[in-house]
């Protein structure tokens, strides 16, 4: 076969959890749809894995020279894996899939292809799949559409972890140092020329679904408090909202006690300024909301901006620091 010209090197990254029967085959299927490619590795991070994952990985290091792998101490989680693959990746392209299979490897040249084209990310959004749960797949629409309306990112439904990232954006992500990061989320926020692409999800090669429904709420709130402190604000809407009440409630309140004989007294008293100190204190704390929002903001220290491109300087990312 004619190798493809192309001089920049390609990444691989695949984290896996307990997926000692799936590896095997998926490294096999790569190296297939890379051959054509001058240079390229494939690197695997074992997310703390408890079976013989990480058994398998060094023989297949040994085997093949063009996989690597990293071993976590423990289970860190998927998206921790993606960001050692990413932070340890070496190529000019890196491009991350699950290790299940379920991310079909001969979509890759496709990916490279839009790469070639120009674009810094090319993602990819799952068509739906009629095999997947009925809860699988409502609660990730119901998901994505709470995301974009908190956070205001633009993350399509179905947007999987298979994508291809160029250096730049790599570099640009390596530089957000919080400690929970939602990837699917960041790789959105930062810009760059961005292409998808659709693709028809295959079923699980082997084992079962390392996503407990545990791990999917987790994963869910790292989204929304990530790049969201709209909810740390609404109390201070249920503050208003109360108060508002509480000024209703007075109004008809007094009108009882001034021309019926109904209230027995003290009580409008009562529940007048009840409702109006709950009110009071919930603005009170939503301020305090709007403040830790704030500091949560500043203390992320993301960058303020990210240059994609410009005449002067060959580095594309400049990075401005408060
Ligand atoms: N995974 C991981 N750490 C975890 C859970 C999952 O590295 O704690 C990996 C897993 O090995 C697979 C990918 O993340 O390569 C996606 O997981 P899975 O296929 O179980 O999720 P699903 O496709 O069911 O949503
Ligand atoms: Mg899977």
């Amino acid at each position: 076969m004619t190798k493809t010209p192309l001089q920049r090197m390609i990444s691989v990254v695949v984290p896996a959890y307990n997926e000692e029967e799936n590896l095997p085959v998926l490294v096999h299927r790569l190296m297939t749809v890379l051959e054509p490619y001058e240079s390229y590795e494939i690197l695997i991070v074992d997310d703390g894995s408890s079976d013989q994952t990480r058994h398998v990985l060094r023989q297949l290091s040994r085997a093949y020279p063009v996989v690597r792998f990293l071993s976590f101490s423990r289970n860190f989680g998927h998206q921790m894996a993606l960001r050692a693959g990413y932070d340890h990746a070496r190529g000019d392209a890196v491009i991350c899939l699950d290790a299940d299979l379920q991310h079909p490897p001969e979509l890759i040249p496709t990916l490279i292809d839009k790469w070639q084209e120009g674009y810094d990310v090319v993602y990819t959004v799952r068509q739906p799949d009629p095999k997947l749960s009925w809860f699988k797949r409502t609660s990730s629409r119901k998901f994505y559409s709470m995301l974009r309306n908190v956070s205001g990112l633009d993350i399509e439904d179905g947007a999987a972890d298979f994508r291809l990232l160029d250096r730049k954006v790599i570099n640009t992500l390596k530089q957000f140092k919080e400690n929970d990061l939602f990837l699917r989320g960041a790789i959105s926020w930062v810009g760059f020329r961005q292409c998808r692409i659709l693709y028809q999800p295959a079923a699980r090669y082997a084992g079962r679904s390392k996503y407990s429904l545990r791990k999917m709420m987790q994963l869910a709130a790292m989204g929304i408090t990530s790049f969201s402190t709209k909810p740390l604000y609404m109390s201070v809407l249920l503050g208003f909202g109360m108060s508002l009440f509480a000024l209703l409630f007075g109004a008809e309140a007094t009108y009882e006690y001034f021309f019926t004989d109904a209230t027995v007294s003290g009580w409008t008293t009562l529940v007048v300024l009840s409702v109006l100190i709950g009110g009071v204190q919930f603005i009170m704390i939503g301020i305090i909301g709007v403040y830790l929002g704030k500091t949560f903001v500043e203390v992320k220290n993301r960058p303020a901006y990210i240059i994609g491109d410009t005449d002067e300087i060959d580095e594309t990312t400049t990075w401005v620091q408060p």
